[in-house]
């Protein structure tokens, strides 16, 4: 087999996407239960009178051009093309790391401070029943449509889910309460996952951060 140099690159990685270094997956005491039950007493909570209050603002969002939805979470390149934040960061898997449209190049900022990028303040969902990773800087909730899914998929009885996360093809696994992701089996990633109220105490939502240092 011929040796390949880009094989070798180091892949971008997004903040939540870093793995945690105190998680092990193969031990039963560091797996979390996935219904995380013990945010429910909090002010937020009780504000809460429906299972899920926060929706979008019901503005028809423009279509994005890689998953042909209309944009979530949208962000914003140089060239002025727009993505949803998910889709954008699949871009980053790609050897080119260009703009899905013109091929621009993505300035490498993007996966440092993708914030800078969000055409609208991402505001931390309240809502119960959110499902949520965990990477080495803390609690993610998934981007609002993925969360839809794994809920669904959760409700019907499955005991995994199949999805593309950050463009890469990974697993919910709701038994062991992990998710499974990487570009080959030599480099899987696992995260801890669980199920709970969403609010303004965790990170951000999908690798973009609700609260952004300075
Ligand atoms: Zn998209
Ligand atoms: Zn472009």
């Amino acid at each position: 087999m011929k040796f390949n140099d880009w094989q070798l690159e180091p892949q971008p990685v997004f903040l939540d996407e870093e793995i945690d270094p105190d998680f092990n997956p193969n031990s039963e005491l560091s797996r979390s239960r996935i219904i995380d039950d013990s945010d429910l007493d909090g002010p937020e909570a009780k504000r809460l009178k429906h299972d899920n209050i926060l929706e979008d603002g019901g503005n028809q969002k423009a279509e994005c051009a890689i998953c042909l939805l209309p944009m979530e979470l949208p962000v914003r390149f140089p060239c002025s093309h727009e993505f949803c934040f998910t889709c954008a960061k699949g871009l980053m898997r790609t050897t080119a790391k260009s703009c899905g449209i013109c091929r621009t190049e993505i300035p490498l900022n993007f996966i440092k401070n993708p914030e800078s990028f969000a055409t609208e303040t991402v505001q931390a969902p309240i809502r119960k029943n959110s499902w949520f990773y965990k990477s080495r800087s803390g609690w993610w909730v998934y981007a609002p449509r993925m969360q839809t899914e794994i809920e669904n998929a959760f409700q019907s009885g499955k005991s995994t889910y199949e999805c593309i996360f950050n463009g890469r093809n990974c697993v919910l696994d709701f038994k062991k309460s992990i998710q499974t992701f990487g570009e080959n089996e030599f480099q899987k990633k696992v995260q801890k996952i669980k199920r709970g109220l969403s609010d303004s105490s965790h990170l951000g939502v999908a690798g973009l951060r609700y609260r952004v240092p300075s």
